[in-house]
């Protein structure tokens, strides 16, 4: 009788052990994947990009499989405070307004704003020079809040950055701000060979991984995984794979 006991008890751990393993954990992450070389869609439909391929190997270091949906930039904080999303991963700018509604992860890139008007443009030369003109920025972003102080004569604002840069190689707009780095990327690309970007960059500006404020073990999970990633060398070469 205790034989068959121990045989059924063990049988039963070995289930669940089973039935444990088989349910990895998922790390649901949202982006909005028009900001090359963070995030974008190759022609697989397949989400690429330094972000991508970071978030990914976090969660891969932190034992969680991970999986991308596309969400509107404004729709992200949201998503995450609503839990419909564990993560946004998507170039996010960490400030103060977003970090009373989200926890940032750990910093994890250094960016900053730029002006980029088309190539034939005479009279812009730095972010001074907007006013009275047509702005163009993506909604909800760092560049909106710039974009809206500086004096223009309209801002609009677009669901994708690749609107709002097609705007300005159009010539609907005079300029669009966006992320120095995207800009730098854009411009090299076909669509961009008609733009330059003009003036200083104009703010310093970090990103971060957003979660919900109480995921308070994921974010220590995900913090020692991407620190875990920065001393073994897996993020200078995602780095490297992405900016050089
Ligand atoms: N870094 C900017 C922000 O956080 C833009 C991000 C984006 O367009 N994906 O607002």
């Amino acid at each position: 009788m205790k034989k068959l006991f121990v045989l059924a008890l063990l049988g039963i751990m070995a289930f669940a052990t089973f039935t444990c393993s088989a349910a990895q954990k998922v790390l649901r992450v949202g982006t909005e994947p028009t900001f090359a070389p963070f995030e974008f869609t190759n022609e697989q439909g397949e989400f690429v990009g330094f972000d991508m391929d970071l978030i990914r190997a976090m969660g891969k270091e932190a034992g969680y499989k991970v999986e991308i949906q596309n969400i509107g930039f404004d729709g992200l904080i949201p998503a995450v405070q609503s839990n419909i999303i564990d993560c946004a991963a998507s170039g996010m700018t960490i400030t103060e307004a977003r970090s009373k509604v989200v926890t940032f992860s750990n910093p994890y890139y250094t960016a900053g704003l730029l002006v980029m008007v088309r190539k034939d443009n005479k009279d812009i030369k730095s972010y001074a020079d907007l006013k009275g003109k047509n702005i163009a920025c993506q909604i909800g972003t760092t560049g909106e809040n710039k974009s809206r102080a500086a004096g223009g004569k309209s801002v609009t604002a677009y669901n994708t950055n690749v609107e709002a840069c097609m705007e300005v190689v159009n010539g609907t707009a005079d300029a669009v701000i966006n992320d120095a780095p995207v800009v730098a990327f854009y411009l090299k690309t076909p669509a961009g060979k008609n733009c330059k970007s003009v003036g200083d960059i104009l703010e310093a500006e970090e990103y971060g991984f957003a979660f919900n404020k109480n995921n308070v073990q994921l974010i220590k999970d995900m913090n020692k995984a991407l620190a875990t990633l920065k001393k073994n060398g897996e993020y200078d070469k995602l780095y490297a794979k992405w900016f050089n």
